[in-house]
């Protein structure tokens, strides 16, 4: 069970043993940044109560409770009503209370309270989810506290945030909570390529920018990043075999002047890896680990011809140029200075 989740062996072995002892809280509250699976989790803690025939606490996966419980008929965004109420999945057991645009609906919450005191309809126990939670107002939070306050003793409540300080204290106060961390790129990139079908390349170019979150990796915009990375690729070689500083101020004029700060970090975190390629291919590195593993026959080139003292001190410079945006520099000024030191070495 959980196996098929990734990352958090802590968090999984913690609700095993608490599914094992038959101690699973009435009331949960499962934290930690977006896009990192803890709804998954919920709804794999909720088959552990409905599966068919499980294996000993593990679920089977394959009998139509497991199959129905992760099924969610999500209402029309602008469809109030149905926001009124949880949405239950295909399993009657299983539930999930959504926020109607930017709020979770008190009526959702009142409906919720009504639903937690039914028995299971075909399970062992009933699980609801109440997703984004940190969007109750007063009057919502409120509510649920009252449900969370008299639990049923075969219903649980799971609790879904990234951002549990807006919670109410006294709603913490009744929840244990499990932190999600992010996941680590090496496990991003095995979820891309053996979930997803990515090819390697793109699934390591992903798993770089994923910042630890599955869903922001599979909303990457790829074609895009390796538009950019090509653009600083050019940079490189430009400083390495050209000099054509001219050439270089055109690259940091795109890159600086536009108005959003994490493209421009992204161009530089791109910068930074391809010289850390060269790098690792100049000193005869395992190429396997390789950022960008796509390009290593052209990295090998630059290799060829850079020094290395001079990429550590590139490396360094971006280092301070990523140090100094907190205070507000002035990018284009700051690029043009390292595109420059990056250049003049060679300036034909
Ligand atoms: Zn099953």
């Amino acid at each position: 069970m959980f196996e098929r989740l990734i990352g958090n062996a802590f968090i999984k072995s913690a609700l095993r043993r608490l599914i094992e002892g038959g101690r699973v809280p009435n009331s949960m509250l499962f934290t930690g940044i977006d896009g990192i699976g803890k709804k998954q989790f919920a709804i794999e803690l909720a088959r552990a109560f409905v599966c068919k025939e499980p294996n000993g606490v593990e679920p089977c996966e394959m009998c139509s409770a497991c199959k129905r419980a992760g099924v969610f008929n999500v209402p029309k965004p602008d469809d109030r009503d149905a926001y009124k109420r949880v949405v239950i999945s295909e399993h009657l057991d299983i539930g999930m209370v959504m926020p109607f645009g930017r709020n979770i609906l008190v009526d959702a919450i009142r409906h919720l309270e009504a639903e937690a005191n039914f028995r299971p309809f075909e399970g062992r126990a009933r699980l609801f989810i109440v997703d984004n939670a940190d969007r109750m107002n007063d009057a919502a939070a409120n509510a649920l506290l009252k449900t969370l306050e008299e639990p049923a003793p075969s219903t649980h409540i799971v609790l879904i945030t990234s951002r549990p300080d807006a919670l109410l204290p006294t709603i913490m106060s009744r929840c244990q909570q499990l932190r999600f961390s992010p996941a680590s790129e090496h496990d991003i990139e095995h979820y891309l390529t053996e979930h997803k079908g990515y090819h390697q390349h793109d699934a390591r170019l992903a798993a770089k920018f994923a910042l630890g979150s599955i869903g922001r990796a599979v909303g990457l915009d790829l074609n895009d990043i390796k538009t950019r990375r090509e653009r600083m690729f050019e940079v490189l070689e430009n400083a390495v075999f050209r000099g054509d500083l001219a050439a270089q101020l055109k690259v940091s004029e795109a890159i600086a002047d536009g108005k959003e700060k994490d493209s421009f970090e992204m161009s530089l975190d791109l910068l930074q890896a391809l010289i850390n390629d060269v790098w690792n291919i100049s000193v005869g590195g395992d190429a396997t680990r390789l950022k960008n593993p796509d390009l290593e026959d052209r990295l090998a080139l630059i290799a060829g011809g850079s020094d290395r003292s001079q990429l550590a001190a590139w490396n360094s410079e971006i280092e301070n140029l990523r140090g100094s945006l907190d205070v507000n520099i002035n990018r284009r000024i700051a690029t043009d200075a390292l595109f420059t030191t990056m250049t003049a070495g060679n300036t034909v």
